[in-house]
């Protein structure tokens, strides 16, 4: 079902917005080589207790998962790039991570994502980041009244192809409000002028995830890290944007 969100609601999203912001800021910043993983998602949990606010993760136990999800943050390493679970695993020189983090405060949901590379960086995982970030600005500017769906879904397709990357549109973007995920899905390629046309009020992620070498993924022993077929590294970056009559406002925004 597709929800149309009140200018007053916007403001409670954009508060959970600010919340999980903060939250990837000191979770990227915390991150670095000799961290462990379950570091990182103890830090996002202290912070969850201290604001009062409800994960939408750890209880999460949808039909690809293999059970309850039991962390907080999602902690995706190299060949990982979707869902990481987060384990006992200490961060290397060079590992690029991708940190997702979704939370309910006071009963409403934001959902973001960034990547970074731990010490040292490799020139093409600093690209494969950039893509992402690109896609996503690409598809939050084509997020506007009198576009649809498929315009966002295009725009964010075009980036990877422009790039020589193909896109898996196993997993995208989704409706966000009272719960994490909803209608409409957002695919990261499609066509454009084709799908839901956007109304203002619609409030949903953007996602873009690529892979430098295929466009497959299998999923971790774990029952939940998504990981690249070929073993090529993986980025993803992702808001929480609502579709306003002034154009799209990213709800998840960060200070840095
Ligand atoms: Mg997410």
């Amino acid at each position: 079902m597709i929800e149309l969100r009140t200018p007053a609601e916007i403001e409670q999203l954009r508060v959970a917005g600010e919340f999980v912001g903060r939250v990837l800021e000191a979770t990227r910043d915390a991150a670095a080589v000799g961290v462990n993983l379950l570091e990182l998602d103890a830090l996002a949990h202290d912070m969850i207790r201290a604001e009062g606010a409800e994960s939408c993760y750890i209880d999460y136990h949808p039909s690809f998962g293999g059970s309850p999800f039991g962390k907080v943050i999602c902690t995706s390493v190299n060949d990982a790039v979707l869902h990481g679970l987060p384990h006992d695993y200490v961060l290397q020189d060079g590992d690029l991570l991708s940190l997702d983090f979704a939370a309910s405060v006071g009963g409403w949901v934001s959902d973001s994502a960034l990547s970074i590379v731990v010490g040292t960086p490799r020139a093409e995982d600093l690209e494969l980041i950039a893509l992402t970030e690109r896609a996503l600005d690409a598809g939050i500017a084509a997020a506007v009244t009198g576009n649809r769906i498929g315009d966002i879904s295009a725009a964010i397709g075009e980036v990877a192809h422009a790039a020589g990357l193909r896109v898996n549109t196993d997993f995208g973007g989704h409706g966000v409000g009272r719960v994490m995920h909803g209608d409409p899905h957002v695919p990261n390629n499609g066509r454009a002028r084709r799908g839901m046309p956007l109304r203002a009020g619609l409030v949903f992620a953007i996602e873009p995830w690529f892979m430098l070498g295929t466009d497959e993924i299998y999923t971790d022993p774990d029952g939940w890290t998504l990981r690249s077929a070929d073993g090529s590294r993986g980025a993803h970056s992702e808001h929480t944007i609502a579709v306003t009559e002034d154009g799209p406002v990213v709800l998840s925004a960060r200070a840095s």
